[in-house]
C-alpha cells in the first residue's frame, strides 16, 4: 500500500472565467491528492487519533460508518499503515447482503466489519454500548463516527498551515464540522470561514461554532445549508452537470457528496455577491472522490 501522504497538498488557482468579475481571486487547496482512499480531511482527522492510539499502547482501532462512508475506508487504510488492527461497525444489516465498493475496500485493507441494525447503531455514543464493544473486540481504541473528537479537531489544525494570510475567506464542506472547527481555530480570528452542509436541515451545525471554536474565533464563521440537492448522498442531474462543467473549466474532479455541492453553492453566492469584490477566497478540496463510483458513467472524469 502507498504511504500517506503519497503527495503533498498544493494550492491550485481556478480558471479566472469561473470567478470573475465577482471576486479578486479564487483558489483551491487540493487535499484530495494526499491519497486515493485516505483522502482530504480524513487523513488529518485520523492521524492524531492513530498516533495517540499507538502511544497509549492500543493494538486495534474501532470506528463507525455507513456503507458509503469515506471515514470508514480511510480508517481501514490508515490503521493498516500504522500496523493496527481495525474494526468497523456498519450501520444497517441490509448492507451485508450486497456489500458496497466502499465496504469491499474496507475489507481489502483488513478491516473486520460488524453490521448492526439502525437502532443499535444509534447507540454509538452511549457509554454502556461502547463498553460492550470494547470488551467484545479486546479493548480497541474507539474513534467516533466521522473522526469527530478532540484529536480529530487538533489534527485538522494542520490544514491551516497550508493557508497563507492573503486569503480573506476560507470555504469547506462540513459533515460533522470537525474539520471546520480545527481549521477555524488555527486561522487568524478575522478570517471568514464558511462551511457548506450537504444534508437537509444542516443549519443546526451552526451550533458547533459556539461549542468548539475558541471564544475570540467565532466572528465571521458561518455554515450554509441551502445546497443539499435533496439530502445527504443524494444528487440531481443539475449537480452532475455542474461537476462536469467545473471539471471542463478547472480540470479539478469534485465528489458528489460534499465538494460538488459546496462549489455549486459558491457559484451561486458569487453571482449573488455574497463575497465582497476584493475577496480572496480559498476553497478546500476535502477529497471523497472514491464515493463517485456509483455515478462514474455520468462523469467526464
Ligand atoms: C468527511 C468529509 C467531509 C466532512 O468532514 P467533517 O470534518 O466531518 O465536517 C467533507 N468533505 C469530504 C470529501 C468528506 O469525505
Amino acid at each position: 500500500m502507498d504511504t500517506i501522504p503519497n503527495r503533498e497538498p498544493f494550492i491550485q488557482p481556478l480558471h479566472p472565467d469561473w470567478y470573475r468579475p465577482y471576486v479578486a481571486a479564487l483558489d483551491m487547496l487540493r487535499l484530495d491528492v494526499v491519497h486515493p482512499v485516505v483522502s482530504g480531511n480524513k487523513w488529518y482527522k485520523l492521524k492524531h487519533n492513530l498516533q495517540h492510539a499507538i502511544e497509549e499502547g492500543y493494538k486495534s482501532v474501532l470506528t463507525f460508518g455507513g456503507a458509503y462512508s469515506n471515514h470508514l475506508v480511510a480508517a481501514a487504510a490508515a490503521a493498516k499503515q500504522y500496523g493496527l488492527r481495525s474494526i468497523g461497525i456498519v450501520r444497517g444489516t441490509y448492507a451485508q447482503k450486497s456489500i458496497t465498493p466502499t465496504l469491499q475496500d474496507c475489507v481489502a485493507y483488513g478491516m473486520e466489519l460488524q453490521f448492526v441494525s439502525r437502532e443499535e447503531y444509534a447507540m454509538k455514543e452511549e457509554g454502556d454500548y461502547l463498553l460492550q464493544l470494547s470488551q467484545q473486540f479486546d479493548l480497541p481504541y474507539i474513534i467516533p463516527e466521522g473522526g469527530a473528537n478532540e484529536n480529530g479537531r487538533i489534527g485538522c489544525e494542520e490544514i491551516a498551515s497550508f493557508i497563507d494570510d492573503k486569503y480573506t475567506h476560507i470555504c469547506l464542506a462540513v459533515g460533522t464540522g470537525t474539520s471546520f472547527c480545527g481549521v477555524a481555530n488555527a486561522l487568524p480570528a478575522d478570517t471568514s470561514v464558511y462551511g457548506y452542509a450537504p444534508m437537509k436541515g444542516g443549519d443546526y451545525l451552526n451550533e458547533i461554532i459556539d461549542i468548539y471554536l475558541e471564544a475570540d474565533k467565532r466572528a465571521n464563521k458561518k455554515i450554509y445549508a441551502d445546497w443539499h440537492f435533496g439530502g445527504f448522498g443524494k444528487w440531481t442531474d443539475e449537480l452532475i452537470g455542474f461537476m462536469n462543467e467545473f471539471y471542463r473549466t478547472n480540470e479539478i474532479p469534485l465528489d458528489m457528496v460534499y465538494t460538488g455541492k459546496m462549489m455549486a453553492g459558491i457559484q451561486q453566492q458569487l453571482q449573488q455577491q455574497v463575497f465582497p469584490a476584493d475577496a480572496r477566497i480559498l476553497c478546500i478540496h476535502t477529497g471523497g472522490l472514491q464515493g463517485n463510483v456509483s455515478i462514474q458513467q455520468s462523469l467526464i472524469y
